[in-house]
């Protein structure tokens, strides 16, 4: 089975082959590169799901199951924030250090510090009608005032999760995956997807 994830990240989509391949033997991942869709995509939703979708029809054109992924921080006291802005929140595009001291001076004086971290798989199957699926995986935490491990990348030196007593950062990569947001959300996909092949 190949499915074509709306990105040209290669550690993104080795990641995906890796856990994808836990549910579904065999399955490849294909990236935009692969399958010859070059240019942009303008992620211009509001939510999550828009976005996923919007990208995952960007590769749809060819033909393959095709999916994309769209994640985020949504932190109580502001109100979601940063949500959909989360890789841009400081303005540049990416610049995790800036979003983070950003995120720390909202914060400050704030008492409830609760947030969680929000993926959503957008899918379109070539072979179903309709506009496509989502799948969202959620995983609650807090907010803390210092930076604490190396791993990781974006809001995880500062995304405190309390059942394992360690941020995201200090985390292994295993570690994460088998709490994340992300994970949770492949794994629900994974299982649809299983669903359908039988
Ligand atoms: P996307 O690539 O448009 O989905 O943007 C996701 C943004 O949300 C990233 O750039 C990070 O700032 C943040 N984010 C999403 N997932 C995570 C995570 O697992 N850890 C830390 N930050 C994350």
């Amino acid at each position: 089975m190949k499915i074509v994830l709306a990105s040209r990240n290669k550690h993104k989509i080795e990641e995906w082959e890796a856990t994808l391949k836990k549910y579904i033997d065999g399955v490849e991942i294909l990236s935009l590169d692969d399958v010859g869709i070059y240019g942009d995509i303008e992620e211009d939703g509001e939510t999550f799901e828009e976005n996923a979708l919007i990208k995952a029809r960007a590769a749809a054109v060819s033909g393959y199951i095709s999916i994309g992924e769209d994640s985020g921080l949504e932190v109580t006291a502001l109100g979601g924030e940063p949500g959909v802005y989360s890789a841009r929140y400081a303005g540049e595009h990416g610049n995790d250090r800036a979003n983070n001291e950003l995120l720390l001076s909202r914060l400050e004086g704030k008492a409830d510090r609760s947030a969680r971290f929000v993926c959503v798989i957008g899918c379109i199957f070539p072979d179903r009608e309709g506009d496509g699926e989502c799948f969202r995986g959620e995983t609650s935490g807090v907010i803390i005032n210092e930076y604490r491990g190396n791993g990781g990348f974006g809001y995880d030196p500062l995304f405190y999760y309390e059942p394992m007593c360690k941020t995201f950062s200090e985390m292994s990569g295993e570690e994460k995956n088998s709490i994340s947001h992300r994970g949770k959300a492949i794994e629900i996909f994974a299982k649809r997807l299983a669903e359908l092949k039988n």
